[in-house]
């Protein structure tokens, strides 16, 4: 069959048009709240580091971007999105933690005229050798989208309250200082009008969490801080967004302490590692997704974590 050439030609930029906006596809996921969705990936140049969320809260004095991706290139393409939804000011990004996948973007929106702000517990980390080293890496790993331009940009605002409300045109915004758990400068971002929380990296929905070698008991306490909002849609930092949060956040809370009272006991009896895993009841959270994966890694985790409490006392 052979097609009319306008038709081919169609077709074609239909495709095209396709491709391009397969990088980047915004949401909106509550009024006036948009958000990009990362790739469940490590970052590679295939990805351009893209394997994070962020999020834009339009107001009508502006706009407040929450995490800045993982390269400049796809903060660049965020701030294009932006621009197709208003044409507000760049009022605000907010960092929920200085890790790397959610940072490298820092630079473009700080260039658009943005204020940065992140809790004052970054910037430890952000003066040490050890970012350094992480960018030299990402340079190498993330070639050509993480380059000797990519920048770590500190925050212009190092906040160091416990809480910081933050009003916006006619939008409140909750500043929750919940760290240290996934990192020393966790903060979530609550938004009372709509009920959404951006949760950063604390979160997980309906799946077996990584624990790796998070202080689960910190864990505990800022997933405490998080419920006390009573959130109706939660944004991670990775992963599809929950419109049942408290489920969820309940679900990981129970996980958490769930390990940490059988390998608790373990730890205390000194039951060698693979008897305790071995004759614990898994049974409410085998079904879950990524079960297979980590739950043998984090009752490790934590085994050692509980034993090293012990000598501890
Ligand atoms: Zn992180």
């Amino acid at each position: 069959m052979k097609l009319p050439r306008w038709l081919l030609i169609g077709l074609c930029i239909g495709v095209i048009a396709k491709a391009a906006a397969a990088g980047l596809q915004v949401s909106e996921v509550a009024k006036d709240t948009w958000i990009v969705q990362g790739a469940a990936a490590l970052g590679t140049p295939g990805n351009r580091n893209f394997i994070s969320n962020a999020g834009f809260i339009v107001t009508d004095d502006g706009v407040v971007v929450i995490d800045a991706l993982g390269s400049p290139a796809m903060a660049s393409e965020l701030l294009a999105e932006i621009r197709r939804v208003t044409q507000q000011p760049l009022r605000y990004v907010i960092v929920t933690h200085y890790h790397a996948d959610h940072i490298y973007g820092l630079q473009v929106f700080k260039a658009a005229g943005a204020t940065l702000l992140a809790h004052v517990a970054a910037r430890l980390y952000l003066n040490s050798e050890t970012a350094q080293q992480r960018l030299q890496a990402s340079r190498k790993e993330l070639a050509p989208w993480i380059d000797e331009k990519t920048q770590l940009v500190p925050a212009d605002q190092w906040l160091d309250a416990d809480e910081t409300r933050l009003r916006v045109g006619s939008v409140d915004l909750v500043i929750r200082h919940v760290g240290p758990a996934h990192t020393p400068e966790d903060l979530v971002v609550f938004v009372p009008q709509t009920g959404v929380l951006f949760a950063g990296d604390l979160f997980f929905r309906g799946r077996v969490p990584f624990v790796g070698q998070a202080d689960s008991r910190l864990w505990i306490k800022s997933l405490d801080r998080m419920i006390e909002f009573k959130p109706g849609l939660v944004i991670p930092g990775h992963g599809p967004v929950s419109t049942d949060p408290m489920a969820d956040l309940q679900l990981t809370r129970d996980y958490l302490l769930y390990l940490r009272r059988k390998m608790g006991e373990a730890a205390r009896n000194m039951e060698p590692f693979e008897d305790a895993y071995a004759s614990t009841d898994w049974t409410r959270f085998e079904a879950l997704p990524l079960f297979r994966a980590a739950n043998r890694m984090n009752a490790y985790n934590t085994y050692l974590l509980m034993e090293q409490q012990e000598l501890d006392k």
